[in-house]
């Protein structure tokens, strides 16, 4: 009510309003979550006031298998009657395919997918909002610089990008998983039910209109980070392998070159063999070949045997989570009357 309202028909709601849905997976973050959720929904409430979104616009909390209070904390949200349902899945599924599930369970016009510790400068929402109304269904947030992150989260993640860019892959340069997508990507997005889920590479695939917006990431207020270096490095690995077969082709080229280096060897034992008197064969030319070959073939076999078992996991076409509990104020309710309140 703080400033005059500017719109001139007060009688009906704004026709361009539209249903948000914030979704963010949790994983082990009772300490963040509070204070969290909080921000978020001062956020929603004053994009409400403001009638960029309808007032029915909620958070969806995806409780990614925690093994602290996290699920207790998000049932005491809703239980205080915030804007928030809680959808727990069964185990830990990992961070992209609990975005995923909370992606195909939220309802929404448009959903913002962001992290529970709120590193992401929410205040960027709202130009993300503004993106959508000018025609773009899928509006990446990108990190305008990294002075936050350590210098290792540094490297590995320029080590990433230079990698993925040099795979060929489309990516985002600095856009991790804070980003909005309208209706229409999230039911395009439905369709991809690859286990090996990488978001990141899928999004810009899907080629509808796109768009990025600029933020500032801060630093976690509470928590651990989630993401060790293994954990980094399994995430990049997927992101590779699951879009690109370039590697596969970097070893039929390496096994070329090496190939015809060992051929013109051959060439040179042969002439030394003949020709050279008294020759006693090098243990270097000799066991040389022999390491280079035994290790290049058992890189050729790796990167191959990568390629299967992700085959394999992918001919299974396992489900890519399993919900075990919605929680919202809405069933809350209905459990409440049913009950005889
Ligand atoms: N996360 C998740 N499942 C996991 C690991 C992480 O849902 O197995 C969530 C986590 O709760 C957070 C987001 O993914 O909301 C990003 O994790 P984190 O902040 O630890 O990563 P970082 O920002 O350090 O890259
Ligand atoms: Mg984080």
């Amino acid at each position: 009510m703080g400033k005059p309202d500017l719109i001139m028909s007060n009688t009906s709601e704004p026709q361009s309003a539209l249903k948000l849905g914030l979704v963010v997976p949790c994983f082990n973050e009772e300490q963040v979550l509070p204070q969290s959720v909080a921000k978020l929904h001062a956020e929603l409430e004053r994009l409400i006031d403001a009638g960029n979104i309808r007032p029915d616009s909620k958070i969806y909390l995806v409780d990614d298998g925690s093994s602290d209070a996290t699920w207790q904390r998000i049932e005491s949200f809703v239980d205080a009657g915030l804007p928030v349902v809680g959808l727990k899945l069964t185990r830990n599924f990992g961070h992209q395919h609990a975005l995923y599930a909370g992606l195909m369970e939220a309802e929404g016009d448009a959903l913002i997918s962001l992290d529970a510790d709120l590193q992401d400068d929410i205040s960027a929402m709202e130009e993300m909002l503004d993106a959508l109304g000018k025609g773009s269904d899928s509006v990446f947030a990108v990190r305008e610089d990294r002075s936050k992150d350590t210098v290792f989260k540094r490297w590995t993640a320029a080590a990433h990008y230079g990698l993925s860019a040099a795979m060929g892959i489309e990516t985002v340069k600095n856009h991790a998983d804070y980003r909005l997508l309208s209706r229409r990507a999230v039911e395009l997005l439905r369709e991809y039910r690859e286990t090996n889920l990488y978001l990141r590479g899928i999004i810009p695939q899907l080629g509808l209109p796109a768009s990025q917006v600029y933020f500032r990431r801060g630093e976690r207020p509470a928590g651990k980070s989630k993401y060790n270096f293994w954990r980094m490095l399994s995430l990049s690995i997927k992101g590779v392998t699951s879009f690109s077969i370039a590697p596969l082709r970097m070893i039929a080229v390496m096994g070329l070159l090496i190939f015809t280096v060992s051929m013109a060897l051959v060439a040179w034992v042969l002439y030394a063999a003949f020709f050279i008197d008294e020759i006693i064969p090098g243990w270097a030319s000799t066991v040389l070949p022999m390491y280079l070959l035994g290790g290049f073939q058992l890189l050729a076999i790796g990167i191959a045997g990568e390629y299967i078992g992700k085959t394999y996991m992918e001919v299974k076409r396992r489900p890519l989570y399993h919900l075990e509990r919605k929680l919202s104020a809405a069933e809350q309710t209905a459990a409440a009357n049913n009950s005889g309140d």
